[in-house]
């Protein structure tokens, strides 16, 4: 009998990002490169007799009820199941919060994979992921892991082959966007033509390893929204390219800024200027990770 779980959540970012259309039931179609990087959020998935599902966390804003996606997870599959004990989930948040990097959707998706695997469920990957769309549209994607072309609401996944290793220098500034103004305030049917970014072109990039044919692609249809709000966007991205990085982009609905490097020497000054020297004004939290394909982060620790 499986009594304790160490889980690991890792967060993602988008190499691209493009919204074909808003839908009529107010869902927006999405075009996305999904990628994994090494920044991750510890759970511990502990096993009770006392019925029911605790949840703790180490940041105290976030809720420890059912509106916690690890809650919503743990739920999911015990109701389903008839199962009959309980769960306590430890949550330690290191994946930013509020900062397009779907922390609370990875959360979740280790979570299904935990319970899954401690009450000996069965469930395969792909029935996990049908069930984790109900969660959250990044939750298929959680689960699944790597590179990946991300379509429909966010549930038509195709892996892709893994990105070129390079350094990934992540910077959130200090405000919380909301990913329900963003959308909003895309008018995704307005669109033209020229705004949106060249997934297909992308897509072509990772099959080549052409890691400029990826960099020069990158694009995200949702950064002119969150930058016209909020100018530190652009201002880390500019940062960024002058220390050095191939190309930077926001992550999701943002604030999360991303730059890639191909030199590990110019990754390691650029994090120390962005968190200790003129940077710092910009980020209120700075990372220095890679891409992680799925067989690096397979299992989630389990
Ligand atoms: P995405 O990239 O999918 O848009 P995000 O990075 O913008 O995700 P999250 O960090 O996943 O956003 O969480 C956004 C909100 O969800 C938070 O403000 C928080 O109140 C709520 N939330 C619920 N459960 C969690 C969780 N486990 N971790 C983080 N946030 C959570």
């Amino acid at each position: 009998m499986i009594n304790h779980l160490g889980l690991k959540a890792y967060g993602k970012i988008n190499l691209g990002l493009d919204v074909l259309r808003k839908r009529e039931d107010g869902y927006h179609e999405v075009k996305m490169i999904m990628q994994t990087v090494g920044i991750f959020d510890k759970i511990d998935l502990i096993r009770t007799e006392e019925p029911g599902i605790q949840v703790e966390t180490n940041l105290y804003y976030l809720p420890c009820n059912e509106n916690n996606l690890v809650y919503k997870a743990a739920k999911l599959l015990m109701d389903e199941f008839h199962i009959e004990e309980g769960v306590k989930i430890k949550l330690k948040k290191f994946i930013p919060v509020a900062a397009g990097m779907a922390g609370g959707s990875s959360d979740a998706a280790a979570v299904l994979v935990g319970v899954n695997k401690m009450f000996g469920l069965g469930l395969t990957k792909k029935a996990l992921m049908e069930r984790g769309v109900r969660i959250g549209a990044d939750v298929p994607y959680c689960i699944m892991r790597g590179t990946a072309l991300s379509q429909g609401i966010g549930e038509i996944l195709t892996p892709l082959p893994p990105m070129p290793q390079c350094q990934v220098l992540i910077a959130k500034p200090a405000i919380n966007v909301s990913t329900k103004f963003v959308y909003e305030n895309l008018h995704a049917n307005d669109l033209k033509k020229e705004d949106h970014p060249d997934i297909d072109g992308m897509v072509e990039a990772i099959k080549r390893k052409d890691l400029y044919g990826v960099t020069s692609r990158f694009g995200n249809v949702l950064e002119k929204v969150t930058e016209k709000e909020y100018p530190v966007i652009s201002q880390i991205k500019s940062q960024m390219i002058s220390l050095g990085a191939v190309n930077a982009m926001m992550s999701g609905s943002g604030p999360t800024v991303f730059g890639v490097f191909t030199r590990p020497q110019a990754a390691e000054e650029a994090y120390e200027e962005m968190r200790f020297g003129q940077g710092a004004d910009l980020a209120k939290q700075v990372y220095l990770t890679n891409f992680y394909n799925c067989k690096e982060v397979s299992n989630h620790g389990v």
